[in-house]
């Protein structure tokens, strides 16, 4: 057998089965059922309800936040939160180029535009001296912000992400930021239940935004989560996506643009099932990483393990191939044998509406690029 065989015999041994392995299916295992049902009892299928309340208040605890928001998606999550810490019609937004499609466009669904700066080959997030070495370079402090000497824009945002749930450098990334008078958003789409230095990410920046989609470590169907440690932006955050309603018994009036963008009470209460899991959806995955790292470990193939002072979610698995021809060989063969297997994203600067955009020299973006693929990943019980 070559290396790819036996790993493929691997993953089945530990999944238990012939059939095709997906690489992330979600496991209803507890009051999924029973919760739903409540909701469609009660009437309150729709975007109120107790379940809403219900899983903004468990968001609070889990991500140790003042404030947490119910939304209808991880993506339009981040386009609030970043609308909140001021990103405005033409500015720009620094954030990593090797990540998902949805952090990009959230940036330019506000108008603004992503200024792609390279991540750290370790954590696979946006690298503090990336920034650093950035705004050094660019960056120009005047009287209401950062602007950028070569465009003449405001950079009002700094989003990096937790890939795969393994977290970001996100304390020197938000010392840099203060320094520059720059606010933070962490894109935490992929990291519920990932660490650093013992605190929860998404709870460094001003605002944190979780993704409740269907291959995400949690499902509620489709939804999503803004956090923040201050409760003025937390409101805010409720008040925007409630299509900006003043509070009144019966009256209708809007004081600014808004959006719907509400978490239904059906969602919720499948949220809420799937959080009161996430501690042994935790711990399985971590199992399962243990596993992978003692076989990859004796064939010589390197795995991904969290960084030391940092606790990773294990999301995604990742293997860190030796070059693209060896990563091109891996996906095929394990895909053709029904063991799903992906590449990394493909950089945004690839993609036709951000090839536009500023980036310095993504020389490590480019190498996890060819190198990283995800193995499947589900938590087994
Ligand atoms: C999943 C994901 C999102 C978007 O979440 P949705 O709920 O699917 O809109 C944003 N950023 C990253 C990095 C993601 O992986």
């Amino acid at each position: 057998m070559n290396t790819i065989q036996e790993t493929i015999a691997f993953i089945r041994e530990i999944f238990h089965t012939n059939d095709f392995i997906p690489l992330h299916e979600p496991r209803f295992c507890g009051n999924e059922k029973k919760y739903l049902n409540d909701t469609i009892d009660s009437t309150f299928v729709s975007s109120v309800g107790a379940y809403v309340d219900k899983f903004e208040g468990m968001m609070k605890n889990i991500t140790s936040t003042q404030k947490a928001v119910a939304v209808v998606n991880g993506t339009a999550g981040i386009q609030v939160a970043l609308r909140l810490v001021g990103v405005n019609s033409g500015d720009e937004v620094l954030t990593q180029a090797l990540t998902f499609v949805a952090t990009a466009n959230a940036i330019a669904y506000n108008g603004a535009s992503p200024i792609f700066l390279d991540v750290d080959q370790d954590t696979m997030g946006l690298s503090p001296t990336a920034v650093s070495d950035f705004l050094e370079e660019y960056g120009e402090l005047r009287q209401g912000g950062c602007y950028n000497k070569k465009t003449g824009k405001k950079i009002s945002a700094c989003l990096p992400m937790h890939t795969f749930g393994f977290p970001v450098r996100i304390e020197e990334l938000i010392i840099i930021c203060k320094r520059w008078k720059i606010p933070v958003v962490e894109d935490a789409a992929e990291s519920l239940g990932s660490e650093f230095m013992g605190k929860p990410t998404g709870s460094f920046g001003q605002l944190g935004v979780f993704s409740f989609n269907g291959n995400k470590i949690v499902t509620s169907g489709g939804g999503g989560a803004i956090v923040s440690n201050s409760i003025e932006l937390g409101e805010k955050a409720k008040y925007l996506t409630t299509t900006a309603k003043m509070p009144h018994p019966y009256e209708y009036y809007h004081d600014e643009l808004g959006y719907n963008f509400r978490m239904p009470n059906l969602n919720a209460a499948l949220a809420c099932a799937q959080l009161e899991n996430l501690d042994s959806f935790l711990e399985d995955k971590r199992n399962l990483s243990l596993q992978y790292k003692s076989f990859f470990n004796s064939q010589d193939i390197k795995f991904r393990t969290e960084m030391p002072n940092t606790k990773a979610n294990y999301w995604l698995m990742c293997l860190e191939l030796e070059n693209r021809k060896d990563r091109d060989s891996f996906l095929k063969e394990t895909n053709e044998s029904k063991v799903m297997t992906r590449p990394i994203w493909q950089l945004m600067y690839r993609l036709p509406m951000f090839d536009y955009c500023q980036r310095d020299d993504q020389k490590n973006a480019e190498f996890l690029e060819d190198r990283i693929v995800n193995i499947p990943s589900s938590a087994r019980k």
